[in-house]
């Protein structure tokens, strides 16, 4: 007995992949599975409100606007403009007592086509491109690379587009110049190896018979007639996202990892959803968040910043009782939060720029930062003690693994997420999330265990706050 206690007490510190039996190892094996699919699907904001949409209505959940009435329970869901999500589940307590939430986003970094996008020069069709978050530009040439997105037309059609990822489609890309060449390239700084301007992407090479101008785009123009039914000056009008073609894959000779595009911060809004699915009875509102632009710092109406999680609570007091804005303000006020992103993960190839010490290491479980932040913790959101103590006693209650973190050294870099949005409305919301490698690059890799224990402690989460 004293050994086992023992090993209770260091549980936090050893690694997560320990404690787990044949028949532990496997269910982390098959939840991946199911999060590799979706991560595979999933490469928009779009196609991951789609797609959550699916997997809550197969749970029971009905949109929030379509019924007049909620009782503890229900299972509701708010979409905004089909680019972000809401998920409640409603409690047995008013609302006014606060909410449970899970809070992640669902863009990516990627490179978006422009408005005007398509041009010809030397007889090849190129796309113009402008990057949407924080990349390194020079590793998005010379791989296969895919378009997700819309078009959305005049006569209000939407047209979806998907080339890329098929075994049988085409994949586009853009090119790096060859070494042999690259004399003058390779003395460059690494922000200026490749820039912004220079990321268009190569699409076609035929030209059209009879055409005499411009012959190879008006081939790529027909094409696109033919096969999705726009026009070029249809992308005016569309959102067109250039991403990293092909499926997520296990990595690692062991599988013990997942390489995917995406995983920032994907990995988070799926386990944050599923975990909302385990919960079975809930004595205050559970809440799922699934945020767009904040890679772009959550502007715009799809946005952390935007109202609408205010108005969909608002809403749903409105249909449980009777709406009193006060009772809006103090359902915010009274909630606890885990907003989820991801965090760099030590890595062997790179320790200069870690503390290790206040490091996520792979294997560890959920990573709890109790600030993000740069050159002295600005912008963060610095989670209070007492909320984190709480977090400790749930976390070690459900024997979940967990790490707390920092995102690197002091005066190295640092980053930002959605959390201080939320906490402008006074409620206890600490970051949290998976550690990556390689994160913002066109494939990133997390550690399975991590996958699975970030799930199990938001369901701790779910049940004890
Ligand atoms: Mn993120
Ligand atoms: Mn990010």
């Amino acid at each position: 007995m004293a050994t086992k206690k023992k090993e209770k007490k260091e549980n936090s510190n050893k690694n997560a992949w320990l404690k787990y039996s044949k028949e532990g190892t496997d269910k982390i094996f098959e939840f991946c599975e199911g999060y590799k699919d979706f991560l595979s699907k999933c490469k928009t904001e779009r196609e991951c409100v789609t797609e959550i949409i699916k997997m809550a209505e197969a749970e029971g959940y009905k949109d929030l606007y379509s019924v007049k009435k909620v009782k503890p329970g229900d299972k509701l869901y708010a979409n905004n403009m089909g680019k972000a999500l809401v998920l409640f589940h409603a409690g047995s307590e008013p609302l006014e007592k606060g909410m449970k939430i899970l809070g992640a986003h669902i863009d990516s970094p990627r490179l978006d086509l422009k408005q005007n996008p398509l041009y010809e020069d030397s007889d090849l069709a190129m796309l113009e491109t402008h990057y949407y978050g924080g990349v390194k530009k020079y590793q998005w040439v010379a791989i296969p690379l895919a378009i997700h997105g819309v078009v959305a037309k005049k006569d209000g059609s939407v047209i979806d587009v998907v080339i890329g990822e098929d075994d049988n489609d085409p994949v586009i890309g853009i090119s790096d110049l060859l070494i042999h060449l690259s004399a003058d390239q390779m003395e460059k700084k690494a922000s200026k190896v490749i820039e912004g301007e220079d990321l268009n992407v190569l699409c076609g090479s035929i030209p059209l018979d009879q055409e005499e101008k411009e012959a190879v785009k008006a081939n790529i123009v027909k094409l696109l007639k033919e096969k999705y039914d726009f026009e070029e000056e249809d992308f005016f009008s569309a959102e067109l996202e250039v991403v990293t073609a092909g499926k997520a894959r296990d990595y690692g000779l062991d599988r013990s990892m997942v390489m995917g595009y995406g995983h920032d911060d994907r990995i988070c809004a799926y386990t944050s959803a599923k975990a909302l699915f385990e919960i079975k009875e809930t004595d205050r509102t559970a809440v799922c968040i699934l945020v767009d632009k904040e890679e772009i710092g959550s502007v715009g109406a799809t946005g952390m910043h935007s109202k609408f999680f205010e108005n969909a609570v608002a809403e749903l007091i409105d249909k449980t009782d009777s709406y009193s804005e006060l009772k809006v303000r103090r359902a915010m006020a009274n909630s606890h939060m885990l907003s989820s992103d991801v965090s760099a993960a030590f890595d062997p190839n790179y320790p200069s720029v870690m503390e290790k010490k206040n490091t996520a290491y792979f294997g560890k479980g959920i990573v709890f930062n109790k600030y993000t932040g740069s050159r002295g913790k600005g912008g963060s959101n610095d989670a209070n003690a007492e909320f984190i103590a709480k977090l400790r006693g749930i976390m070690e209650k459900h024997d979940v693994s967990y790490q707390s973190a920092e995102l690197g050294k002091v005066d190295q870099g640092g980053g930002g997420t959605i959390a201080y949005i939320m906490a402008n409305y006074n409620m206890q919301v600490i970051d949290c999330g998976v550690a990556l490698h390689n994160m913002h690059a066109p494939w990133e890799v997390a550690s399975k265990v991590d996958i699975y224990e970030t799930k199990n402690g938001y369901v701790a989460f779910l049940k004890e706050i």
